[in-house]
């Protein structure tokens, strides 16, 4: 955190935002838009250009604590508002981002660096979070109990937890922040969110709308700044009652050990390391393209991105000749131009790893199919690779990439594959390709995962309970799910005489 004014080199496609009030760089605290202490700020920059985009607030530790004060005063009126005051206000909010898509997209993909197509497809699905748990929260209903004990009148109420914390992740930074925070205000929660110091102008640009919307001061409050200061304060705060995280897993870990003393709900979305299987009796077209879908979006930076493809003997060629073709085929630029497919990776060290396996793989007689190093679009562009005859000790097989790299490897027999997609630590999201219906039910039986997409990529939104099993986390978010882990229950046993 550098308390130095940094020199403006104004980005020119910042004077595309059709409402400039959008770009906020200052933190949003107890409704007011916060400076750092002493001026402390960072740089966000636009990783397809290295370009500069804005100078953001760093709070510190004791503004950090200011804000949870404000989010834990905000809590009583909030909670005590009926779900459908609160969803009135839900809804604005859905209403204004819809309304903004478009500023919003270019604000995502010029601090983030994905396709703007994408950038939009994030909006939508970001918004529909808002306005869907605008809706549930007014379905968080008091079950009656038949009692067991004479004369006794018994019911169970769910009860807003209190002041919630939030991190967020830099490749979602839109949707990632509005599946937790939608589901902990529809609740009757009040907010404290943390979103990643590469990414907080999205963040930044929700709360505006949310202001507007008519959410009260302390109740919605995004803390800019250093992750491991303000994380850390988060994490010890007693008045903090849960704690949902989106993230890497080694992160998750850390916060989960750092939430224990004060013994927080934890919901947490970590890595993932996902399976592609794909049949002999599949569709070549259909397995090919499910394949660019699941591996290719956000340019790999994707926790449901398909890290190992396994394909069966009878079709591994055919499969590698059409997906290599593929690969070859999308298009790398800045995600501003409308027809970009494969954008900039965040930063160097995902370029770095990204290369890290493909030399890994190649070493250990992976065949390059398709690209194998660095895009002339920019040294954080890596090209769309395709590595085939992947051996099982390559590091792609055993680690989360984070980048446009995919690995194929072929396999004979069913018990064989399923053993090998779960020899994994993480269980996020697991791939099926076949029309073979028995089949699809056995594996949807048999794939250690908390998620298994058959046959199609797209399995997201609103009305599903979203997450992992094993190191990929725990708690879902989503549904009716996403929103319980942010209510307690309170059973209420009265002398009905
Ligand atoms: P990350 O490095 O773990 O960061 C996630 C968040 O934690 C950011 O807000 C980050 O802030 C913060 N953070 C970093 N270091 C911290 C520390 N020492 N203490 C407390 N907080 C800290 O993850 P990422 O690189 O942003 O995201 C990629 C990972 O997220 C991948 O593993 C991906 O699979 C996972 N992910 C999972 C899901 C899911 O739903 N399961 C969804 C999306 C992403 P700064 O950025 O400011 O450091």
């Amino acid at each position: 955190m550098n308390a130095i004014v940094a020199r403006r080199d104004h980005h020119e496609a910042l004077n595309r935002l059709s409402d400039r009030r959008l770009l906020r760089e200052l933190a949003y605290v107890d409704g007011a838009w916060t400076a750092g202490d002493e001026g402390n700020g960072f740089i966000v920059e636009d990783p397809a250009t290295g370009r500069e985009l804005a100078w953001v607030a760093g709070l510190s530790q004791a503004q950090t604590d200011a804000a949870i004060d404000a989010a834990a005063t905000a809590f009583p009126a909030w909670a005590a508002l009926l779900p459908g005051e609160r969803a009135k206000i839900l809804r604005k909010w859905f209403d204004l981002i819809i309304e903004n898509r478009e500023d919003l997209a270019l604000i995502m993909t010029l601090e983030q660096g994905k396709p703007i197509s994408e950038a939009r497809g994030e909006i939508d699905y970001a918004a529909d979070f808002v306005e869907w748990y605008a809706e549930e929260g007014k379905r968080v209903n008091v079950e009656g109990v038949t009692s067991h004990l004479p004369g006794a009148h018994m019911s169970v109420e769910r009860m807003p937890l209190g002041v919630v914390g939030l991190v967020t992740p830099w490749n979602f930074p839109t949707a990632m922040l509005t599946r937790k925070a939608a589901a902990a205000l529809a609740a009757g929660c009040t907010v404290v969110a943390h979103p990643s110091s590469q990414t907080p102008l999205s963040a930044l640009a929700l709360a505006e709308l949310g202001e507007r919307a008519g959410l009260p001061a302390g109740v919605f409050n995004i803390l800019t700044g250093s992750a491991s200061s303000i994380v850390a304060r988060i994490c010890e705060d007693q008045r903090v009652r849960a704690l949902s995280f989106t993230g890497s897993t080694a992160i998750g870990q850390r916060i989960a050990a750092q939430c224990a003393p004060s013994m927080k709900r934890l919901v947490m979305e970590l890595g993932g390391h996902a399976p592609l299987i794909v049949f002999d009796d599949a569709d070549l077209e259909r397995a090919v393209k499910i394949a660019i879908d699941a591996k290719f979006a956000t340019s790999g930076q994707d926790c449901l991105a398909a890290n190992r493809i396994f394909v069966q003997r009878g079709l591994y060629e055919r499969f590698c000749e059409a997906f290599a073709k593929a690969v070859a085929g999308l298009k790398v630029a800045n995600g501003l131009d409308e027809e970009s497919q494969i954008g900039p990776l965040m930063h160097g060290r995902a370029v770095a790893k990204a290369l890290e396996h493909i030399e890994d793989a190649r070493m250990r007689g992976a065949q390059v199919l398709a690209g194998g190093g660095i895009h002339a679009e920019g040294p954080l562009f890596v090209e769309p690779t395709l590595l085939a005859d992947v051996p099982g000790d390559a590091a792609i097989m055993h680690e989360e990439t984070f980048g446009p790299v995919a690995a194929v490897a072929v396999f004979d027999e069913e018990a064989e594959v399923i053993a090998r997609a779960n020899d994994t630590e993480y269980g996020l999201v697991a791939y099926v390709v076949t029309e073979n219906g028995a089949r699809q039910r056995r594996l949807a039986r048999a794939l250690d995962y908390g998620m298994v997409a058959i046959n199609r990529v797209k399995i997201t939104g609103a009305p599903i309970p979203f997450g992992g099993i094993k190191q990929s986390g725990m708690g879902r978010e989503g549904a009716r799910h996403g929103m319980e882990a942010f209510t307690e229950l309170k059973y209420v046993c009265s002398d009905a005489a």
